[in-house]
């Protein structure tokens, strides 16, 4: 089966989010199941320069007004097309922001190139290659299966992936004509979505199955609460709709074998987190303590719930625990994790930054990953928390529901739980869930029974790569 996937970003040649970590992995995970995936990206400078050698295998005399490549390239395993177009992607900044962090005033215009090029390669633009089905990941790539309706591979099978509903591609409708689609693509049946233009709109309604990236966020995703105005578009589609929750590499993500952690150990030698804890307070600035170190790697938004926990801190340290930040974003809440540092010297730290290195000894090294997000479609730190044996603190939602098994009383004496979940997210549904984890810590046999139970989770891709194995065979038998 060949099956071309479409994303604005991958990793390991670009990443702002979990999306990266998923379009960069999916194609490892579904090889064993006799799929070649070939992803499509775009050619930002950060990824021009880490590819070697390319070769041009199809083009764009104009694609939007200037002339573009496609280029074959092969990187960490992963078997790439770039599409190489200057004019939308040779920019100083980042893949979607400029660097005054303002989103670039063309996004509609680059990431409508890669939808385009997306559905003229599944219509035949690459000689002696034709995907069977085509896999697109959130709104930059979800006006293909609208552009592939209309004359461009229209019986081709399409799977839209959301990763996050929040973010939707939404622009005036002047934008419209600028998109090379038919009159009629501007209709409640396509691109059309309360008088404006929205990208997320066409993928949900043109794509031949619809996925999000845990079955509680596709279920949440049906109410007004968290379908951010879509709610009522995936309700009338809800037949082709299912959630299916990522993985994580499990090799690059290995305590026992991972080069960025101090202490390398498995869960037979939990005593040698130790030495990562250190190696973690002295990165942090902390002072030698018996308490729970937290940890924090996240956005600093309001999804992330990052206001509810600055707000908390104090309840964190006075109950003797300790806190360590990795996270970028909002001002306010980067001033407000600033403040709190300041406040708690030795018990606070914080970096501010994206540090992917020190994500993975944070995980080697806390005791605790707290994630108090408002909504969290799937998550992926939970997982490396999981699999780190750095017990998840969660809030009760999305693919962290999913993926947490709440210690409560039956799951403790059941010996499956490996986590916390709490729920609401507010002050006080964190002061409680933290009263909780402090009870648990006092009794180490408990506590390392939750690590040891999380190690023993299955969080590698295997599943999830044969769900979708599953769902591309059903499209293709049916169409
Ligand atoms: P989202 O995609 O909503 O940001 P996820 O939990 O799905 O959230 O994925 C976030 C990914 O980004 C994880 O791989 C996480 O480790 C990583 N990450 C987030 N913030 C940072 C940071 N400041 N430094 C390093 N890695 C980070």
């Amino acid at each position: 089966m060949q099956v071309l996937s479409v994303a604005s970003e991958v990793f390991p040649l670009i990443k702002t989010g979990g999306l990266a970590d998923v379009a960069g992995a999916l194609p490892g995970a579904l090889a064993p199941l006799g799929i070649r995936m070939r992803t499509l990206m775009p050619g930002y400078p950060a990824v021009m320069a880490k590819l070697g050698e390319t070769r041009r295998v199809g083009g764009f005399d104009s694609l939007f007004g200037h002339p573009a490549s496609v280029l074959e390239a092969s990187h960490a395993g992963l078997d790439l097309l770039i599409l190489d177009a200057p004019a939308l992607f040779d920019r100083a900044g980042g893949p979607y922001l400029d660097r005054d962090g303002l989103d670039y005033p063309d996004n509609f215009r680059r990431f409508a190139g890669l939808s385009l090029a997306a559905a003229e390669i599944a219509a035949g633009l690459i000689d002696g290659w034709v995907p069977d089905l085509v896999h697109v990941h959130d709104w930059q790539a979800a006006l293909t299966p609208l552009y592939m309706r209309y004359d461009r591979a229209p019986q081709t099978p399409s799977v839209f992936t959301i990763h996050n509903i929040a973010f939707q591609g939404r622009y005036g409708a002047q934008v419209f004509p600028e998109l090379a689609l038919p009159p009629q693509a501007f209709a409640i049946d396509g691109v059309e979505f309360y008088g404006d233009v929205s990208f997320m709109k066409a993928g949900l309604a043109a794509s031949t199955a619809i996925t999000t990236v845990s079955p509680s966020y596709a279920q949440e995703i049906l109410t007004p609460e968290f379908g951010m105005g879509f709610e009522g578009v995936l309700s009338a589609r809800v037949d082709a709709l299912s959630g299916i929750v990522n993985g994580i590499d499990t090799d690059i993500w290995n305590p026992a074998t991972d080069a960025q952690i101090v202490r390398p150990y498995d869960p037979t030698g939990l005593a040698e987190r130790a030495r990562n804890k250190a190696a973690l307070r002295t990165r942090f600035g902390l002072v030698e303590s018996d308490g729970p170190l937290f940890c924090v790697i996240s956005r600093l938004t309001l999804q992330k719930g990052m206001d509810v926990l600055a707000e908390e801190i104090a309840t964190l340290v006075s109950g003797g625990g300790q806190l360590a930040v990795l996270g970028s974003g909002d001002p306010a809440l980067e001033a407000a994790f600033r403040t709190a540092a300041a406040a708690s010297p030795g018990q606070v730290g914080l970096v501010l930054g994206y540090d992917e290195p020190l994500s993975h000894l944070m995980q080697a090294g806390a005791d605790a990953i707290l994630i108090p997000s408002r909504f969290e479609p799937c998550g992926l730190t939970q997982l490396y928390g999981l699999r780190y044996g750095c017990v998840p603190v969660v809030a009760r939602t999305g693919g962290l529901a999913d993926t947490v098994i709440d210690a409560n009383e039956a799951a403790l004496a059941a010996g499956v739980a490996t986590g916390l979940q709490f729920s609401p997210v507010s002050r006080d549904g964190l002061r409680l869930a933290l009263r909780r984890v402090f009870s648990l810590w006092r009794q180490p046999p408990l506590w390392e029974s939750l690590q040891r139970q999380g190690m023993a989770s299955d969080v590698s891709w295997d599943r999830s790569a044969r769900a979708y194995a599953a769902l591309y065979s059903r499209l293709l038998t049916k169409g």
